[in-house]
C-alpha cells in the first residue's frame, strides 16, 4: 500500500529528530559563512553514513538529517513548493507501486520527488513569488534551481542514483529535443517523476491560471505523450488514478501533513534561514560564472557543477570524490607553460593565503585547451580553520568579460534581506515601480501597501538582548510571509519595519489583510520564548492617481504613524482626501489658536491720488483715527475699548488697529505718471483691548473689510 509506504519515510524524518545532528545556526550572509554551512552539512552526511542504522534508514540514499534540513528549508522558503513536492512524491510512488515497483526503487523515487524542486529555495523572491506569467528571461533564471539543487545534493554526498534520477527528470527543462534527452535510455523513474510533477502542477491554482480539471490535465499529457512525456507512463497514470484515486486530498487539507517539515522552534528556523543563504549564494555562483567546483578539507571534489562539466568536458560522475591535483585539468599559464602544483591557486590558498585569482589555460577532456580566469576562495569556519575551497571559472574566450545580463543577475541575487530572508528594500522599490507603471497604464488595476512596525521593539532588545530581538524579527517576517497570499510581496523596509505590497487589492481589502496580519503577530509566540508576545501597528493605503513611489510610501507611513499615535497594536488607513481634510482642520485649528490677526488682500483699480482720498472718506464716516501715513501704508485705529480694557459687545465700536498696505508705493505710481492703475490693498487688522471671542473678532473683521472694499469699489 502506498499509504503505508509513504508514512514510513515521513516518520523517518520525524522520529530521527531526536538523534539529529544539528547544523550550527548561522544567520550571517558572507560567502565563507554560507559555504561553511554547506561543508558542515557535508560532514553531517559523512558522519551519518558511518552510523549503520542512520545510513540504513533511507537505504543510504541521503542522510536523514540532511533530508530533514533541506525540506525544512523549503517549507520555510515556500510552503507551496513544499506541498507540491510532497504530492509529487506521493503520486510518483503510488504510480510506481501500481506498476509493480517495490523496495529501494520506491524509496529512491520518493526522495527524488520530495527534492525535485529543492533548488527553488535560492530563487529570488520577485521570480519565485511573481504573480502572473514568467518572462523567457525569468524562466531561464528559475531553471537554474535544478542546478542549485544538484549542487547542494552533491555536497551532501547523496547517492549517485539520486543525482542521476534527478538530473534525468530535469533534462526536459534543459532545452533541445526533450524526447532525445528523456528517451528510452532514461530511467523509467525519471519519466514517472516528470509526469507526476506535470500532473500536480497543472492541478494546482496558479496566479496566472485556475486549476485544471483531471480530464483537461490528461488531455494535455496525452497530447505531449511521445514528446515531452512518456505516453505509456501517461496511460498508466490515467489507469492508476481511475482505479485508486489520487494519493492525496485535493481540497488542501494535506497542508497539515506538510507541517511535519516545518522548522520547529527557533533553532530550526535559524537553520532553515541559513540554508536560504546557502542556496542564494549558489544562485549567484550559478548565474554569474561559467563553472565552479567545491572541495572539502581533504581537497576531494564535493561539487562539480553542470556548467563546469560543459566547460571542461569532464562529467561529474567521473570527478566527484576524487582528490584535487594539478593534473586533473592540466593547468598551464597563458603561454602554454605547464604550472607546477605549487603555482596553482589551490595550492596557494591551502598554504594559508586568502583568495587567489589568475588567468590560466586548462585542458579539456577532448584535448583542447581553454583560457580561463580561475579564482580559488578558502572556506573557513569561525575559528579560521580551513573547511574547503571553491574554485570559480570564467571563460576568457567568451566575448566580453561579463555578460550584460550578469550585472542584472547579480542585482537579482541581492534582493533578499540577510536577516529575515524576505525581500529587502531594494526589491520592494523595484516591485513598487513595476506596479506603479502598470497602474499608470491601467488605473483599473489597483494595489495597496501595508506598512507594519513592531511596537516597543527597543524594549525587547533591552529586556531579552539583541539575539532574541533578531529572532523576533525573523519570526515576524515569517508570520507575515505565511499569512500573505501568493503574489503579495513581504519586504523588510528597515529595522523593525516591514512593508507588504498587495496587488489587486483595494483599501478595504488591505485593511482587512492588515488586521489579519496584526492578529497573527500578536498571537504567535516569538523569539523562541513561549511567553514572549509582540504586537505591531499597521498603516494601509491604496495607490491613487498621481502617486509616486515616495508619495504612496509616505501615505502608508502616515497611516502607521496614526496607528502609533492612537494606541498601537491597531490598523489605520489613509487616503489623500483624508490627508487633505485633516490638513485643513489643522490649519483651522492653528488659526483658532494663533494670535488674532487678520490679513486680507484685495485689488482695486484706482488713481494713485485717489487712494488716500478714499481712505479719508472711510476715516471720516466711521470715526476712525489716522495714526500714521507713509508712501506704502496707512495706520488707523477704530472703535474704543470699554471700561477695564474689555473689547465690548457692540460690534460697530469694538476697537481695532487697521494697517492698510499698498502693493505699489503711491509715490512710485505717481512718478510714473500713471493716472489709474491696479493696486493691491492689504488689510491687517488686530483687536485692541482684551478680545475673548475669536468669532466676534472674525465678524468685526468681515464687516470692516466689506466696508473698506466698498470705498474702493472692489469686490
Ligand atoms: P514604537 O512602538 O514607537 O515603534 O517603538 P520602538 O521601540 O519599536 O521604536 P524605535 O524606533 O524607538 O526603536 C526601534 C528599535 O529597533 C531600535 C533598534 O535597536 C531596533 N532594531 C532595529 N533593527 C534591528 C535589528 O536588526 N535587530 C535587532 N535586534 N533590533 C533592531
Ligand atoms: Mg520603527
Ligand atoms: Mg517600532
Amino acid at each position: 500500500m502506498s499509504d503505508h509506504y509513504m508514512s514510513s519515510v515521513t516518520d523517518q524524518l520525524y522520529l530521527s529528530e531526536a538523534q539529529a545532528t544539528m547544523l550550527a545556526p548561522h544567520a550571517g550572509c558572507d560567502a565563507s559563512r554560507n559555504l561553511a554551512l554547506l561543508m558542515r552539512m557535508s560532514c553531517t552526511a559523512v558522519r551519518e553514513a558511518e552510523t549503520p542504522e542512520l545510513h540504513a534508514s533511507l537505504d543510504g540514499i541521503i542522510s536523514p538529517s540532511v533530508l530533514r534540513n533541506l525540506l525544512s528549508g523549503l517549507h520555510h522558503r515556500d510552503i507551496n513548493t513544499m506541498r507540491h513536492s510532497r504530492r509529487v512524491a506521493l503520486l510518483a510512488v503510488g504510480l510506481a507501486e501500481y506498476l509493480g515497483w517495490e523496495g529501494h526503487a520506491l524509496k529512491l523515487l520518493e526522495v527524488a520527488g520530495l527534492l525535485h524542486e529543492i533548488g527553488k529555495i535560492g530563487v529570488p523572491d520577485h521570480i519565485l513569488f511573481k504573480p502572473g506569467r514568467l518572462s523567457p528571461d525569468e524562466l531561464e533564471l528559475i531553471a537554474l534551481h535544478y542546478n542549485m539543487g544538484l549542487d547542494v545534493l552533491q555536497a551532501c554526498r547523496v547517492d549517485r542514483s539520486l543525482l542521476e534520477l534527478l538530473s534525468q527528470a530535469q533534462a526536459r527543462y534543459g532545452g533541445g529535443d526533450p524526447l532525445k534527452q528523456m528517451g528510452r535510455e532514461t530511467q523509467l523513474g525519471a519519466r514517472i517523476l516528470a509526469v507526476a510533477a506535470a500532473y500536480e502542477s497543472m492541478s494546482a491554482v496558479r496566479a496566472d491560471r485556475p486549476a485544471r480539471t483531471h480530464e483537461s490535465i490528461l488531455e494535455v499529457l496525452r497530447k505531449e505523450g511521445g514528446t515531452q512525456f512518456d505516453a505509456n507512463v501517461v496511460a498508466a497514470l490515467e489507469r492508476y488514478i481511475a482505479r485508486h484515486g489520487l494519493p492525496y486530498s485535493s481540497d488542501g487539507s494535506d497542508f497539515d501533513a506538510v507541517q511535519i517539515c516545518s522548522p520547529a522552534g527557533p533553532q530550526q528556523m535559524l537553520e532553515a534561514n541559513s540554508l536560504c543563504h546557502v542556496f542564494n549564494h549558489l544562485y549567484v555562483l550559478e548565474s554569474l560564472y561559467d563553472g565552479f567546483a567545491i572541495f572539502d578539507a581533504d581537497l576531494r571534489v564535493l561539487v562539480w557543477n553542470r556548467s563546469l562539466q560543459n566547460l571542461t568536458g569532464h562529467p561529474s560522475t567521473q570527478v566527484l570524490g576524487s582528490r584535487w591535483s594539478s593534473g586533473l585539468l592540466k593547468y598551464s599559464d597563458l603561454n602554454g607553460e605547464p604550472l607546477n602544483e605549487t603555482d596553482c591557486p589551490m595550492h596557494r590558498v591551502v598554504q594559508g593565503g586568502g583568495p587567489v585569482v589568475c588567468d590560466v589555460q586548462l585542458n579539456r577532456a577532448d584535448g583542447r585547451t581553454l583560457s580561463v580566469e580561475l579564482q580559488a576562495l578558502p572556506i573557513h569556519d569561525d575559528t579560521g580553520q580551513l573547511l574547503g575551497v571553491v574554485e570559480i571559472y570564467r571563460d576568457l574566450t567568451r566575448s566580453g568579460h561579463r555578460r550584460p545580463q550578469e550585472l542584472r543577475e547579480l542585482k537579482l541575487a541581492a534582493t533578499r534581506d540577510a536577516l529575515t530572508a524576505v525581500a529587502n528594500r531594494g526589491e520592494l522599490e523595484t516591485q513598487l515601480t513595476v506596479h506603479l507603471n502598470e497602474f499608470q497604464k491601467d488605473p483599473e488595476s489597483p494595489f495597496s501597501l501595508i506598512f507594519a512596525d513592531a511596537d516597543f521593539f527597543k524594549s525587547i532588545n533591552d529586556t531579552y538582548g539583541h539575539t532574541v530581538g533578531d529572532q523576533v524579527l525573523i519570526d515576524i517576517a515569517q508570520t507575515l510571509q505565511r499569512e500573505t497570499y501568493c503574489g503579495e510581496l513581504v519586504a523588510r523596509y528597515g529595522g523593525e519595519e516591514f512593508v507588504i505590497l498587495c496587488p489587486d487589492t483595494t483599501l478595504e481589502q488591505a485593511e482587512r489583510r492588515a488586521e489579519r496580519l496584526r492578529l497573527a503577530i500578536r498571537s504567535c509566540p516569538m523569539g523562541g520564548n513561549s511567553r514572549l508576545r509582540v504586537t505591531a501597528s499597521f498603516g494601509a493605503t491604496e495607490v491613487e492617481t498621481g502617486d509616486s513611489m515616495e508619495s504612496i510610501l509616505r501615505r502608508a507611513d502616515k497611516a502607521l504613524y496614526n496607528a502609533k499615535n492612537t494606541g498601537r497594536d491597531k490598523t489605520c488607513v489613509l487616503t489623500n482626501e483624508q490627508i487633505l481634510a485633516s490638513e485643513n482642520e489643522a490649519e483651522a485649528a492653528k488659526e483658532l489658536e494663533g494670535p488674532m490677526i487678520s490679513n486680507v488682500w484685495f485689488s482695486a483699480v484706482v488713481a494713485a491720488d485717489m487712494v488716500i482720498y478714499k481712505l479719508g472718506g472711510y476715516v471720516e464716516d466711521y470715526g476712525a483715527k489716522l495714526l500714521e501715513v507713509t508712501a506704502d501704508h496707512v495706520l488707523l485705529q477704530q472703535g474704543r475699548s470699554t471700561l477695564f480694557g474689555f473689547w465690548g459687545n457692540t460690534s460697530e465700536s469694538q476697537p481695532v488697529e487697521i494697517r492698510v498696505q499698498f502693493s505699489n508705493p503711491l509715490g512710485a505710481q505717481a512718478r510714473k505718471g500713471r493716472n489709474t492703475a491696479k493696486v493691491s490693498i492689504g488689510l491687517k487688522i488686530r483687536p485692541l483691548g482684551w478680545c475673548r471671542s475669536r468669532e466676534a473678532f472674525n465678524q468685526r473683521v468681515r464687516r470692516i473689510t466689506r466696508e473698506i472694499k466698498h470705498y474702493f469699489a472692489a469686490d
